[in-house]
């Protein structure tokens, strides 16, 4: 994508002036590298079947850029093909690593505070944020950065 097409996407998400500005800045590979990282682009997303890899009930799994499933059959599930797909943009948008410091960072703290790890879980913004949206395949088209903050209290 050019830049200007870069600048519009931006605006369209409402983003300020200012950071546009420093945007209008920069060379055109790093704005390829920030739309990538922060855009809704999916292009090196790769569904992948691994059957002895889960534990319990979990049947899905996000390894960006790679979305792993129990079951060939669950390719077929967009709903959760999209839950999966909300993690892979998270993970992107925070870099890939510190994304799963702060998975696993919450999930022992909400584990704490409950004293249910599953419980614990469900509760993680980043999981919170998955499954409410789900359900809605435009959901990642309209999203805007880092949105699972606003799923980190409630
Ligand atoms: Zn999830």
């Amino acid at each position: 994508m050019k830049a200007p097409n870069v600048l519009k996407f931006w605006k369209q998400r409402g983003y300020s002036p200012k950071l546009l500005m420093v945007l209008s800045a920069m060379p055109n590979f790093l704005y390829d590298l920030l739309l990538y990282l922060l855009g809704t682009d999916e292009r090196f997303q790769v569904i992948v079947v691994f059957r002895h890899f889960f534990y319990k009930n979990y049947v899905g799994l996000s390894l960006w850029p790679f979305i792993i499933l129990k079951e060939d059959s669950l390719k077929d599930d967009a709903v959760l093909i999209n839950h999966e797909r909300i993690h892979l943009k998270q993970q992107r948008e925070l870099l890939i690593l510190p994304f799963y410091l702060l998975y696993v960072s919450e999930w022992l703290l909400r584990t704490i505070l409950y004293m249910d790890s599953y419980r614990a879980y469900q509760n993680i913004s980043f999981e919170r944020e998955a499954y409410a949206n789900e359900a809605d395949m435009q959901y990642l088209s309209k999203r805007k950065i880092f949105g699972f903050l606003n799923y980190l209290m409630r």
